[in-house]
């Protein structure tokens, strides 16, 4: 599992690329994101706070080659997923 962003609950990534990231993905949606999995809507998540149960859509930052392979964090290596996706996500060692 990568490293999650306390502060917005999206992968770490340098503010600057999470921006872009979600910019680019909303254009291409017409204007709200979508997970690149299921192409269902992903919403901005909440603060999390102790004893609520994170929505199953929220925008979570992915890299689509695992950091463990060498990729930093670079806008061609960051795509949007839902929650449900990433808890899902089976990374290859
Ligand atoms: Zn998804």
């Amino acid at each position: 599992m990568l490293p999650v962003d306390k502060k917005d609950g999206m992968t770490t990534l340098p503010p600057k690329i999470k921006k872009q990231v979600l910019l680019e993905n909303m254009n291409i949606n017409g204007g709200i994101n979508r997970c690149v999995n299921y192409n269902i809507e992903a919403i901005r998540p909440n603060k999390h706070e102790r004893g609520i149960t994170a929505t199953a859509n929220e925008i979570h930052m992915d890299h689509i080659i695992s950091q463990n392979k060498g990729e930093k964090g670079t806008i061609t290596n960051a795509q949007i997923i839902c929650r449900t996706c990433n808890l899902n996500k089976s990374y290859n060692k």
